[in-house]
């Protein structure tokens, strides 16, 4: 059986990533659309086949408890938004796939999981990378030890970007945005971080600066950050809109390993101690929505648990509080 799912806000990575994605699957299928924007509706039920009765708007989009042939809400909003979508969602009683980053609060991330919880559904963040063979790799390397154990790690993800009209506004406002750039791209950083390290900070030191002034009212331009953890060893990291960069690269016993570029929907480069890792670019949206998908049907736990779109939450939160006192901000619960 194929789960049917419905996208939930159908901008840039609904568009051109996920409903492409969702002609590809095995477990799933595109079956539904929720969208605030009617003209989009034609355009969607033509071009993917998609009948009258799973067409929602954000209003009625509760009655979707009754509608069988969707199993799966996909909530691809601005971040500000996810709470409040992947809750009705839950409440209707469909599975949820919620977009990164989770949510504005750690309180907005345990709303969600206690309302999946409460409705007996799974909570899932839109963690590609899981599927990618670079990072999966890396996580491999890293919980093996098998180039010897860690002493430092270097994360980035920024980019100059110069088009925030319309609808990006969203991005660099602190309402749906949240904080900029360290939600959007610093959120990859800080999931590599952690699968590198393979253990938690116990606290983190930060430092936000805006060099456009003019653009960059709301939140910040670039975030950068300094996870400490056991044996004083650290982790840095920065996320920006004003300048490039994409890495993730961990010093280990016998030297470096390193992907560059690290991020993107393919093209990843990788290095071990061993030399350039020769490994396949793939789908990362199709082969994600079919992990997704087969853990729903088969009652398993999922790689990328509503937890641990929340733990990543608490990083960012405190890499903000930080960075706001100018103090060392100390992580006391993680669960
Ligand atoms: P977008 O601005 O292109 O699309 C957002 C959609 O939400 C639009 O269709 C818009 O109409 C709708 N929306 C509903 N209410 C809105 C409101 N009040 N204000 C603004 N828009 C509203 O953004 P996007 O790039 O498609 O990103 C959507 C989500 O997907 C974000 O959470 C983003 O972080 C995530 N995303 C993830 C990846 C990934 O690689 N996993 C890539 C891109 C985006």
């Amino acid at each position: 059986k194929k789960l049917g799912v419905a996208l939930l806000g159908l901008g840039d990575y609904s568009t051109h990533q996920l409903a492409p994605a969702l002609q590809k699957t095995r477990f799933a299928k595109l079956t539904g659309i929720v969208t605030g924007s009617p003209e989009k509706v034609p355009v969607w039920q033509e071009k993917y086949a998609i009948p009258d009765t799973n067409v929602y708007n954000y209003e009625n989009f509760d009655s979707i408890a009754d509608n069988p042939e969707i199993d799966i809400v996909y909530v691809v909003t601005p971040t500000g938004l996810h709470p409040e979508f992947s809750i009705r969602a839950a409440k209707a009683g469909k599975h949820v796939i919620c977009e990164k980053p989770m949510a504005p609060t750690v309180e907005d991330c345990t709303r969600m999981i206690d309302a999946a919880k409460q409705n007996h559904v799974t909570l899932q963040i839109g963690y590609r990378l899981h599927w990618d063979p670079y990072h999966l790799r890396l996580m491999e390397i890293m919980k093996s030890n098998e180039f010897g154990p860690w002493s430092s790690i270097s994360a980035a993800n920024g980019g100059r970007m110069e088009n925030f009209t319309g609808l990006n506004r969203w991005r660099i406002g602190k309402e749906l945005g949240i904080a900029g750039a360290l939600y959007d791209l610093g959120v990859y950083c800080v999931q590599g971080q952690l699968y590198t390290a393979q253990e938690l900070p116990h606290s983190v030191t930060a430092r936000h600066s805006t060099e456009r002034t003019e653009i960059f009212t709301e939140v910040p331009e670039t975030y950068e950050w300094t996870l400490e953890f056991a044996g004083g060893r650290k982790a840095e990291g920065w996320a920006s809109y004003g300048k490039s960069g994409n890495w993730i690269r961990a010093e280990v016993e016998k030297g470096t390993v390193e992907l560059q570029p690290s991020y993107g929907y393919g093209g990843q480069k990788g290095t071990t101690p061993d030399g350039p890792m020769t490994l396949d670019h793939v789908p990362q949206q199709a082969l994600q929505i079919d992990g997704q998908a087969q853990a729903i049907l088969r009652g398993e736990p999922s790689r990328v648990p509503g937890e641990m779109g929340r733990r990543d939450i608490r990083v960012i939160r405190g890499i903000m509080e930080a960075a706001a006192t100018g103090q060392s901000f100390e992580f006391t619960d993680f669960e």
